[in-house]
C-alpha cells in the first residue's frame, strides 16, 4: 500500500439530513416535526447559542439533524477533551490520541458500575458497558450481548475492546482460579493476557495505525449465574497471512519478530541465528521501534497463558525459522529444465531455515523448487521458474504463520473457556476491520467490505427497520426516515444462484490457466443489469465497482481468483509434516487428521471459509442484544486532539450514523403493552383518583380500547401534573399505539419518579 491508498469514495454521497444550514440561525424544515416541537426552548437556545453545543451529550438532541451541525457538535466536545457522545442507541467515540488521565481509572469504572442510573453520567464507553451487564440480568430471563465496536483503521477499536474487557474483569471478577501446570492464575488476569499475545502475532504497524489489527474478534466473555467472569473464548476471522511474506510498502511485518529482534538474550540470538545487525527481508523498517515491541510482555503473557517454556522455545524457532526463509533467493537457471540456482548466501539461510523449522535441509531445497505432478499413479518432477520458486517459499511462510496463530487461538481458548457448567450467558465484544478503499482494492478488502455490508445489515435491521416497522404497524404516525438497506448488495456479493463470490468459487474450482479472464467475462455477463456492479470497459487494469451502502469501491480483478484458491503445495504441507519440531509436527499433522478428505489447507476457498465463519457470528449475534459503539479517527495521522472535519464527515457516513441519529431523535425507545403498563403504573392514577374521587380500571377484564383510554388518561395526569402540559404537547413525551405504549427515556424516568412517591 501507498500513502496514496488513502480512503477516496467514502462519503461522497453524504447526504444532507434536514436540509441546508448555514450556521446555526437559519431553522429548516426537519422532517421529525415532534422533536421540533419537544425541544422548542432548548432548540432555540441552541440554534442562537454555538458556545453550548458542547453540553450536548446525545446527538439526538441536535436540532435540526444534519451532517452539518452533528458535526459541530461532535468538533465542539473534542476541543474541550468530550470524546465520547451518544447517537441514540449508538455510542460515537472520538479518538483522542493521547492518553487522557484518569478517564479510565479504576474509580471511574466504580462510579459508573455503582450509579443507579449510569446514562445518567457522562457519555463514556463504561455506560455501554454497564448497560450491557445489567441486561444481561433482563426482566424476564437473561439475555446475552453483544458489544459491536466498529470504525476504520486507527479509530479505536482495538482500544475500546480492551477497555471493555478491562471493565468486566474489574467489576465482574470472580477471582477464580485455573491451575495449569505449574502456573496458578486468576481468570481475569488471563483473559486480559489474551489481548498482548493476540496483538503481538496479529498486529502490525501499516500507514495507519501503528497498532493495526490485521484480523478480526469476536470475544464471548462468559459469566456465571452470579455474573461473575468465570472464563471467555474467542473467534478470529481473517488473519492477514500475506503480510508475512510480503509487507506492503513503508509498513512493517507482525509486531512479533520485531519484539523478538529487539528483545532476545544473547543465548536466544544464538538459538535463532539472528546475530546482531542481521538484516532480515521480511523485516521493512526495522529501525523503528514501537511500544509494541514489548517481547517481555508478549512472554509474560505466555507464561500466564499456561505456554511453557519448551513451548515458547518451539514458538520463537519457527517465527525465526520463518525469517530466514525470507531471506532465499532463486535466480533462473539457463536451462529452463535445471533446477533455478541459489546463491551461497541464499544456501546458508535455507541450511538455517531448515535448522531451526527442523526439517531435513535437501528437502527443503527441493521442495521450494521442485513441483510433483501427478498423472495416475506416476508421480513426475519438475523443476520450477524463478518466480513460482519465490512463491512457493512465500507459501511456505504463510501457511506455516497462519497455522501457528491459529493453534495460539485454540490454546488460548483451552486456557480462558470455562467449563460449559459454569457460566450460564456471555457479554460479546466484536472488534473488527472497517470499511476499506484503497487505490488498488484486492479479495482482502471484498472479504472485508462484505463482513461490514453483514454487520450494517444487522444494524439496520435490529435498530432502524425493527423501530419503523414497529411504529407503522401500531399506527403512529411517523415520518419516514430514508435508510439505505443494503440487501440488493448483498445478494450481489454472496447471493445465489450467481454472485460475484459464487462466479470467483467456480472459476477457482475449475482451475483454468486463464482464470482472470473467464472470471472477468462471465462478471460481465452474468451480472450484468445489476444496478451494484458496473466496470469501465476502458482501464487498463481489468476491475469491477461494487457499490456497498458506504460508498463505491474499485475492485482489481486481476490474481483474485488465485487468492481465493489459496494453493498450498502438498509437498510443502509433506515436509512440515515430518519437522522434528513438535509443535509444526502437530499443527500440520492435525489439520490432516482433523480434514480426512484432505481439503482443510488447500480446498476450501477462501471467501466460503470466511462467508461460513462470518455466517456463524451472525448467529450468534441475532440471538443478543446488540450495543453499537462507532470510533472515529478525528484526522489521519494520529495527531493528538486535531479535528478535521472532511475525515470525520466521511466516517459518519460510512457507518450510518446520520440516518441512526435521525430515528433516534424521533423515536421512543421504550415500549410496554397497555396490560403491562397499568399493571405497572396504574397504581399512580388510583392514587391520583382516590384524591379526585374516580376509580381506576380492572386490568384483567378490560378490553384494549379501554385500556388504552385509561393508559392516555393515566399520561394525561402525570405530565399535567409534573408540568402542566396540556395534550398537544404530549406527543413528544408519549404515543398511544394499538396494543403498547411508547415512550421517550424522560417520560419512563417521570413515571417512576410517581411511582416511587406512592
Ligand atoms: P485497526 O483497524 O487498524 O486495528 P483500531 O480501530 O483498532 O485500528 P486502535 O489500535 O484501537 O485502532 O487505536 C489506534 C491508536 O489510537 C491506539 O494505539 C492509541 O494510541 C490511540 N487511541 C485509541 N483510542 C484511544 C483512547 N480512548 N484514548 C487514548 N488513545 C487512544
Ligand atoms: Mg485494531
Amino acid at each position: 500500500m501507498s500513502s496514496a491508498d488513502t480512503r477516496r469514495n467514502v462519503g461522497a454521497r453524504f447526504r444532507n439530513g434536514g436540509g441546508t444550514v448555514k450556521g446555526f440561525v437559519q431553522r429548516v424544515h426537519s422532517p421529525h416535526p415532534s422533536l421540533n416541537d419537544s425541544l422548542e426552548g432548548e432548540l432555540q437556545d441552541f440554534l442562537t447559542d454555538e458556545d453550548q453545543l458542547h453540553t450536548y451529550d446525545d446527538l439526538t438532541k441536535v436540532n435540526p439533524v444534519t451532517p452539518t451541525t452533528v458535526l459541530k457538535c461532535l468538533q465542539a466536545r473534542y476541543s474541550v477533551k468530550v470524546f465520547y457522545t451518544h447517537a441514540g442507541c449508538t455510542l460515537v467515540a472520538l479518538n483522542p490520541f493521547q492518553p487522557i488521565p484518569d478517564l479510565y481509572s479504576l474509580d471511574v469504572m466504580k462510579e459508573y458500575h455503582c450509579a443507579p442510573q449510569p446514562k445518567e453520567f457522562k457519555p463514556h464507553i463504561f455506560i455501554v458497558a454497564e448497560e450491557a451487564y445489567r441486561n444481561v440480568r433482563g426482566q424476564l430471563e437473561p439475555v446475552n450481548q453483544s458489544l459491536v465496536v466498529s470504525g476504520e483503521s486507527g479509530a479505536g477499536k482495538t482500544w475500546t475492546s480492551r477497555c471493555l474487557m478491562k471493565y468486566y474483569a474489574t467489576v465482574a471478577a470472580s477471582s477464580s482460579v485455573v491451575k495449569s501446570q505449574n502456573t496458578v492464575e486468576r481468570i481475569e488476569r488471563r483473559v486480559l493476557d489474551s489481548n498482548p499475545i493476540m496483538e503481538a502475532f496479529g498486529n502490525a504497524c501499516t500507514l495507519r495505525n501503528n497498532n493495526s489489527s490485521r484480523f478480526g474478534k469476536y470475544i464471548q466473555l462468559q459469566l456465571d449465574r452470579c455474573q461473575l467472569l468465570v472464563g471467555a473464548s474467542v473467534q478470529t476471522y481473517l488473519l492477514e497471512k500475506t503480510r508475512v511474506a510480503c509487507p506492503p510498502d513503508n509498513e512493517r511485518n507482525f509486531h512479533i519478530f520485531y519484539q523478538m529482534m529487539k528483545g532476545a538474550t544473547d543465548e536466544q540470538r544464538k538459538e535463532w541465528k539472528m546475530p546482531r545487525g542481521q538484516r532480515f527481508t521480511w523485516l521493512p523498517k526495522s529501525e523503528k521501534t514501537l511500544e509494541e515491541d514489548c517481547f517481555h510482555e508478549t512472554v509474560e503473557a505466555m507464561v500466564h497463558l499456561g505456554i511453557n517454556a519448551e513451548r515458547q522455545r518451539q514458538i520463537f524457532r519457527i517465527l525465526a525459522g520463518i525469517l530466514q526463509l525470507g531471506n532465499v533467493n532463486f535466480s533462473s537457471s539457463a536451462d529452463e529444465s535445471q533446477l533455478c540456482n541459489l546463491d551461497e548466501q541464499s544456501k546458508d539461510f535455507s541450511q538455517r531455515a531448515a535448522e531451526l523449522l527442523c526439517v531435513p535441509a535437501e528437502e527443503l531445497q527441493t521442495c521450494l523448487r521442485v513441483r510433483t505432478l501427478k498423472a495416475g499413479k506416476q508421480s513426475v518432477l519438475k523443476p520450477c521458474p524463478q518466480a513460482e520458486c519465490s512463491m512457493r517459499r512465500d507459501c511456505l511462510a504463510k501457511v506455516i504463520y497462519a497455522q501457528l496463530f491459529e493453534w495460539l487461538v485454540t490454546f488460548i481458548n483451552n486456557s480462558i473457556c470455562a467449563d460449559e457448567s459454569m457460566w450460564c450467558n456471555f457479554i460479546g465484544v466484536l472488534d473488527v476491520y472497517g470499511f476499506e478503499c484503497f487505490h488498488i482494492n484486492n479479495l482482502e478488502q471484498l472479504c472485508i467490505n462484505y463482513a461490514n455490508e453483514k454487520l450494517q445489515q444487522h444494524f439496520v435491521a435490529h435498530y432502524l427497520r425493527a423501530q419503523q416497522e414497529e411504529y407503522v404497524s401500531e399506527g403512529l404516525q411517523w415520518s419516514f426516515v430514508k435508510y439505505q438497506d443494503n440487501q440488493s448488495c448483498l445478494d450481489l456479493i454472496e447471493g445465489s444462484p450467481v454472485s460475484v463470490f459464487s462466479l470467483l468459487n467456480e472459476e477457482s474450482r475449475l482451475n483454468r490457466v486463464s482464470d482472470t479472464k473467464t472470471f472477468r467475462t462471465r462478471l460481465e455477463k452474468e451480472l450484468c443489469g445489476n444496478a451494484n456492479i458496473s466496470w469501465d470497459k476502458f482501464s487498463k487494469e481489468p476491475h469491477f465497482t461494487v457499490a456497498h451502502y458506504a460508498g463505491k469501491v474499485n475492485y482489481q480483478i486481476q490474481g483474485m481468483v488465485e487468492k481465493n484458491k489459496d494453493p498450498v503445495p502438498p509437498e510443502l504441507i509433506s515436509l512440515l509434516q515430518k519437522s522434528d519440531n513438535p509443535l509444526l509436527h502437530q499443527i500440520f499433522t492435525d489439520k490432516e487428521t482433523e480434514n480426512p478428505t484432505n481439503k482443510g489447507l488447500s480446498k476450501v476457498t477462501v471467501v466460503s471459509k470466511f462467508k461460513n465463519s462470518l455466517e456463524s457470528l451472525m448467529r450468534i449475534l441475532h440471538t443478543t442484544t446488540p450495543h453499537y459503539t462507532r470510533c472515529i479517527k478525528p484526522n489521519p495521522d494520529c495527531k493528538p486532539l486535531t479535528f478535521q472535519k472532511e475525515e470525520v464527515i466521511m466516517q459518519l457516513e460510512a457507518c450510518g450514523i446520520v440516518e441512526t441519529i435521525h430515528i433516534s431523535a424521533a423515536g421512543f425507545p421504550i415500549r410496554i403493552p397497555f396490560k403491562d403498563f397499568m399493571q405497572r403504573y396504574g397504581l399512580i392514577e388510583k392514587y391520583s383518583n382516590s384524591m379526585s374521587g374516580s376509580c381506576c380500571v380492572d386490568v384483567e377484564t378490560d378490553s384494549n380500547g379501554i385500556l388504552r383510554q385509561e393508559v392516555e388518561k393515566l399520561l394525561s395526569v402525570v405530565l399535567h401534573k409534573a408540568f402542566d402540559l396540556d395534550s398537544e404537547k404530549h406527543n413528544s413525551w408519549v404515543h398511544c399505539g394499538r396494543t403498547k405504549v411508547f415512550l421517550t427515556q424522560s417520560m419512563l424516568d417521570l413515571l417512576e419518579d410517581q411511582r416511587k412517591k406512592i
